[in-house]
């Protein structure tokens, strides 16, 4: 029999209190943080952090977090830094739109806000780069505004705490909706954060730990016997498949021809390995300089929209290229080259 979903529950102080308890005994402690109850974090160290988690797991992007602030302590120091820098630097995250518009949110409020982020969830909202989701989190953690902090941890929460039957992702403006219905002015900065602590460590992916939540006598998920069922979604359509080649060209020094992207496009901006056209269809591509080159296999890598199978050709030779020492593309170049470096490097 499915649930009467409760709009908010009645007794909302209860249910805030008893997350708000969870929280202040269970919270993780993460790098960006500070201690629940205690003074707001920098809100430069919160957006970054936000930043680099979208796409991204907390394990992954600690390190990242650590050398960024360590580098480049507040946003008018990253403001300051160079393109290429900031891009090496997050070689390995990703989703390498995100640290394009890093810089071009850093640059504005060194130059628009004299080095101060906005201190409300409409000003931060105006900054180039920060979506709804980020103005928000910045807002609500380092600002203490009651903003509605809804990532995909949230999502998952409230489609089992009021047992949302309607499927990802069109019930996304109702789980929305049932968030905002349990935001207060009341500590808003650790809520959202509770939240998403409950939604990572125990109303989990795949079958949540009920026995060790604060929330089971409000949650329609668990009294329905089968929350792991929410939240709903649209069977997914198959990733499309491209295939393409990466050619590696090394000179008598060790070195590694690599080249500058183009700005727009997937991977736009970055340095990396000459290559063809990711398409479809497998096509005959011809090599940036005439060379002896040979075949070094292929690796596979996944990006979001597409899989890839990138062929690795490898030669010696010269010619007008970022001329860089292999070991030092290796940590340096996005993960997809990084690969394609290494098949070669071992053939
Ligand atoms: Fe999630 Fe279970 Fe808690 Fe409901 S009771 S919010 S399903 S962990």
């Amino acid at each position: 029999m499915p649930p009467v979903p409760v709009h908010p529950p009645a007794d909302l102080s209860a249910f805030r209190a008893a997350l708000l308890d969870w929280y202040d005994a269970h919270g993780r402690t993460l790098a960006w943080r500070a201690s629940p109850g205690a003074a707001s974090p920098e809100p430069y160290r919160v957006w970054l952090s936000e930043v680099m988690l979208q796409q991204t797991t907390t394990p992954h992007a600690t390190p990242y977090f650590h050398s960024f602030t360590v580098r480049w302590p507040t946003v008018s120091d990253l403001a300051a830094a160079g393109d290429s820098d900031v891009m090496a630097a997050w070689a390995g995250l990703g989703y390498y739109a995100r640290a394009r518009n890093l810089l071009a949110c850093a640059r504005a409020v060194a130059r628009d806000h004299g080095g101060v982020f906005p201190d409300t969830e409409a000003g931060l909202l105006a900054l180039p780069g920060v979506g709804a989701y980020t103005a928000a989190a910045v807002a609500a953690i380092a600002f203490g505004r009651a903003a509605n902090v809804v990532d995909g941890n949230v999502e998952r929460v409230m489609s089992r705490l009021f047992a949302v039957e309607t499927p990802l992702p069109a019930a996304k403006p109702e789980l929305k909706r049932l968030a905002a219905t349990l935001v207060a002015g009341d500590r808003p900065g650790d809520w959202a954060q509770a939240l998403m602590d409950l939604g990572a460590t125990v109303c989990r992916p795949g079958r949540p730990t009920c026995e060790r939540c604060p929330l089971t006598r409000w949650c329609a998920g668990f009294r329905t016997g089968a929350p792991e069922r929410y939240p709903l979604k649209t069977k997914k359509t198959e990733r499309p498949h491209r295939t393409g080649t990466a050619w590696v060209l090394r000179d008598a020094a060790g070195r590694v021809a690599l080249v500058r992207r183009p700005d727009k496009g997937l991977l736009g901006g970055m340095t990396g390995l000459p290559t063809s056209d990711w398409s479809v269809d497998a096509a005959v591509a011809s090599p940036p300089v005439a060379a002896d080159w040979q075949d070094a296999g292929a690796i596979e890598h996944v990006f979001t929209h597409f899989s890839l199978t990138l062929s690795v050709q490898t030669a010696t030779g010269t010619g007008d290229f970022l001329w860089t020492h292999a070991d030092e593309a290796l940590v340096s170049l996005p993960t997809v080259f990084s690969k394609a470096l290494e098949r070669a490097l071992a053939s």
